[in-house]
């Protein structure tokens, strides 16, 4: 008998629909009975596409009959996250300001998905722009971890990570500026990885800060990863931050051998304080695995990416930093939402200042407010100095701390998130505390460099707990290389959280 859907990894599916083992239809069918038996405990999707999935499936199957061509992706579910443009289908970053904005194009890297014969299911909840670690920041509704329904799945690209996690689908995209593919896939236990920037186009992707983000894959397997990522990374020219280099051939890479590499370990990480106990220990028993496969490691220093604690409380430079260019980006970024030209306009009668003043009082949300106005801030006449210039300057030291770390080691082994999933509520109403979630993650970002997320164990309470590797510009292929060798040794991305139906 054949194995369950979900038991299947993204690239096996694919097989057996090329095999003629099974039907698209079938694929298509099976994984929305799983979708909508879970959705309800979950919450991973803003838009359900099950009729446009069924008709393209139909399309699918009667491709391969006529024996055509198919493309690396034939056949395989994918969700992709609510600020990831689809032409026809509602685009609305979960913020009321993009209600019922539909796009008119799609975004290159689902120009991409549809080129390689994938079959797209639905669009992901999110925190509203991306902005937020929880998913919470959500206008329209509240995901849980399927790990345990009274957390967080991480975010901002939460709905993705649980999606894959609950084998809601096999493979998702997501967005990362400072963190939200790695840290949520890591919350949620699946695999998330952030391409260098300018690996993938952002052609489509609804900006949040434009030096920041980067669109990347989440799956169960380093396998399933680099597939995605090689179908969305070609080349495109309506991103001018885009690469001209050529796709490196990432499935092959899996195989590349990390015997004799050197894994680099930043001390201003794993401070005394700085993580949970058990995420160290999982991080303890991760090193020793790649140990045993021939890894080195080194101590290394990032001096700007330092986390200070100062009784019981967290602060670190990079987050410092992070969160003024990201702030000041956006306050740029979102100046467009203006009611005229997108979304959400206010009914009340007034002038255009008044108008545009209302529709943006009314469409954005507490934390999108709250940015805008930092970031306006920071760049403001008097200001700009002192907080935009000198958060440049610390992210080229920041850059340079990475630079000179690979004179001396291949990849830098990091924790993704200094504690498991934190409580629904627990975090919401204190933005600093939810800012400092991010201390891990948002360096990779500054550098503009590639990074990983790879579940590594579980905390006493069922959460996953997962390590972060960091490679070089244009590295993945050995982020991917080592994450599969984990992988063939480990088995933690095996297991499935205990949900209705599953
Ligand atoms: N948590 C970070 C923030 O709130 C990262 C978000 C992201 O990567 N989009 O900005």
């Amino acid at each position: 008998m054949a194995k369950p859907l979900e038991e299947l990894t993204a690239t096996a599916i694919r097989d057996a629909f090329l095999r003629r083992e099974r039907s698209a239809r079938s694929i298509v069918e099976e994984q929305f009975a799983i979708l909508k038996e879970r959705e309800v405990a979950v919450g991973a999707f803003l838009t359900v596409m099950q009729e446009e999935a069924l008709a393209r499936a139909d399309a699918l199957d009667r491709k391969l009959a006529d024996g055509a061509q198919m493309g690396k992706l034939a056949g395989i579910p994918v969700a992709v996250k609510d600020n990831i443009c689809t032409r026809g289908v509602a685009t609305t970053c979960a913020s009321r300001i993009l209600e019922g904005y539909v796009p008119p194009y799609d975004a290159h890297v689902v120009e991409r998905l549809i080129e390689e014969d994938a079959v797209i299911i639905g669009k992901t909840n999110m925190d509203e722009f991306a902005m937020g670690s929880s998913t919470e920041n959500s206008a329209f509704k509240l995901t849980r971890n399927p790990w345990d329904r009274e957390r967080i799945p991480g975010g901002s690209s939460g709905g993705s990570a649980a999606a894959v996690a609950a084998r809601m689908a096999p493979l998702a995209l997501g967005s990362d500026t400072g963190g939200s593919i790695r840290q949520p896939a890591g919350l949620c236990g699946v695999v998330g990885l952030k391409p260098t920037y300018g690996r993938v186009s952002r052609y489509g992707l609804v900006a949040f800060a434009s030096s920041l983000d980067q669109i990347g894959p989440l799956a169960r397997t380093a396998g399933d990863t680099a597939l995605l990522l090689e179908a969305i990374a070609p080349r495109d020219g309506r991103d001018s931050t885009c690469t001209d280099r050529e796709v490196p051939d990432y499935v092959e890479a899996l195989e590349q051998p990390i015997s004799g590499l050197t894994f680099g370990l930043p001390g201003e990480f794993f401070i005394e304080g700085g993580l949970d106990r058990e995420v160290a220990r999982a991080l303890e028993q991760a090193r020793r695995c790649y140990e045993a496969l021939g890894v080195r490691f080194r101590d290394i220093s990032l001096p700007h990416s330092r986390i200070d604690v100062e009784d019981g409380q967290l602060s670190s430079y990079a987050v410092a930093c992070y969160y003024i260019l990201c702030t000041a980006e956006a306050s740029s970024n979102l100046a467009r939402y203006d009611g005229v030209r997108y979304g959400h306009r206010s009914d009340e009668r007034g002038d255009i200042i008044e108008m545009y003043s209302r529709t943006r009082g009314e469409g954005f949300g507490e934390e999108v407010k709250r940015r805008i106005m930092l970031g306006t801030h920071a760049l403001s006449s008097g200001y700009y100095d002192a907080y935009y210039l000198r958060a440049g300057r610390v992210r080229r030291l920041i850059q340079s701390d990475f630079e000179r770390a690979w004179e001396q080691v291949d990849l830098v082994f990091a924790p993704v998130s200094p504690t498991p999933a934190f409580r629904i509520g627990e975090k919401a109403d204190d933005p600093l505390a939810m800012y400092l979630s991010d201390i891990f993650t948002i360096s990779c970002n500054l550098a503009g460099i590639c990074g990983i997320s790879v579940p590594c164990g579980f905390s006493s309470e069922g959460l996953p707990v997962a390590l972060q590797l960091m490679g070089r510009h244009w590295d993945e292929e050995r982020l991917l290389a080592a994450a599969h060798a984990y992988q063939i040794h480990t088995d933690w991305h095996k297991r499935a959280p205990a949900l209705e139906g599953g």
